[in-house]
């Protein structure tokens, strides 16, 4: 094996390290910001979207969940692009599409924006489309899940660092690919009951 590979992998592994510690320092923040900036209202589940997701979350993680709809979630742009570039990115924005935020068990929903899903951008005003917010809450919920196996500082570190290894590909970060994958059994499969945390809890 060259030496080559070994280097670029340790400079990675290293910046990974740097961001993962950065972006948990910066969550709150930027969370704190957007609520700011996108005033919310917080939400309750309501009986029948709970019922279904009872079927694949615990009552614990349930009732701890903190839901607040927000209309439209701009996402933070870099404040110079040319130290995004320096770090590899393609894009100035961090995130180009986001529906949803999870920070712990806080999880921000953009009412406009539809179904967390990669093949559909298309707007869903208000609430109308159950299944839909269902399956944006139910892959947020996945997060909650994921925070609550690692830690609100492991996630960041987990998070990033997949990130970072994956090119800065959002969808080759394991964590999403997890929480796609789970979000699309749940989709796929309606009839099937099974429990995130012990999905999440086996695979990480
Ligand atoms: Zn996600």
């Amino acid at each position: 094996m060259s030496q080559a590979p070994v280097t670029f992998s340790f400079r990675r592994r290293a910046v990974a390290r740097l961001l993962g510690w950065l972006a948990w320092l910066a969550a709150p923040v930027v969370v704190a910001v957007l609520i700011r900036k996108h005033p919310g209202r917080r939400i309750e589940l309501s009986e029948s979207d709970r019922a279904v997701l009872a079927r694949f979350f615990s009552r614990d993680l349930l009732d701890s969940l903190v839901l607040i709809c927000v209309d439209g979630i701009q996402p933070p742009r870099w404040p110079n692009s040319r130290a995004a570039r320096l770090l590899g990115f393609s894009d100035r924005s961090i995130l180009s599409s986001v529906a949803g935020i999870t920070l712990g068990r806080v999880v921000l929903i953009d009412v406009a924006s539809g179904p967390h899903n990669r093949s559909n951008h298309s707007a869903s005003p208000e609430l109308q489309d159950r299944q839909a917010f269902r399956s944006l809450v139910f892959h947020e919920l996945v997060h909650v899940a994921q925070y609550r196996r690692l830690g609100m500082r492991g996630f960041f570190m987990w998070y990033v660092r997949g990130w970072t290894l994956a090119g800065y590909d959002y969808f080759a970060i394991p964590l999403e690919q997890q929480a796609y994958g789970l979000q699309g059994r749940f989709i796929e499969r309606p009839g099937e009951n099974f429990s995130v945390e012990e999905e999440v809890d086996r695979e990480i």
